[in-house]
């Protein structure tokens, strides 16, 4: 696999430092106004997972409109995720991890279990339509 790196239009946009773009990690607001990152190219404290970046393109989303209309503050990230794991013969397990929440990261396990195969299943196959159209 090729070192992780930001892409070279970010790198030089002037918003990187040490690589990546420094981001406030409730609001992922850049110190850019009106500039938000989210995804592998900001530090925010999490991995960088597509989870995770799907899970603040919510936060921003929400933060966005939040500005436009007014009302309350959005709930702000929550920096937590799950990552299903393969086991094989149609079992799967999943752990759920919160990076910010605590003094140190947690992640409770989850055994594998056909029901967890059929979750993954859903969890593939509604992106799928959300994000393409099939
Ligand atoms: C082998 C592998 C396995 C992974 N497995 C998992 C997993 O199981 N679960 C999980 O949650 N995450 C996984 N990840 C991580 C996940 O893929 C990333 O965290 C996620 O894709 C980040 O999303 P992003 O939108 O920030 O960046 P990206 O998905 O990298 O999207 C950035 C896009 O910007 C485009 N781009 C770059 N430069 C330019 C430019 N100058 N102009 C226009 N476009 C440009 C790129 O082509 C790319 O399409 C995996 C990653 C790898 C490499």
């Amino acid at each position: 696999m090729p070192k992780h790196r930001a892409p070279l239009v970010v790198l030089e946009s002037g918003m990187a430092e040490d690589g990546y773009i420094p981001v406030d990690s409730r609001t992922l607001r850049t110190r850019f106004p009106g500039v938000y990152a989210v995804g592998d190219v900001a530090t925010v404290g999490v991995p960088k997972a597509g989870v995770f970046a799907e899970s603040a393109a919510r936060v921003v989303a929400a933060e966005i409109i939040a500005e436009v209309r007014g009302g309350d503050d959005p709930a702000g990230y929550g920096g937590t995720g799950s990552c299903y794991i393969e086991f094989g013969a149609g079992r799967v397990g999943r752990v759920d991890v919160d990076f910010p929440s605590g003094p140190k990261p947690t992640g409770e396990y989850h055994a594998p279990t056909a029901e967890m195969a059929a979750e993954k299943q859903g969890f593939g196959s509604e992106r799928r339509a959300r994000w393409f159209n099939r």
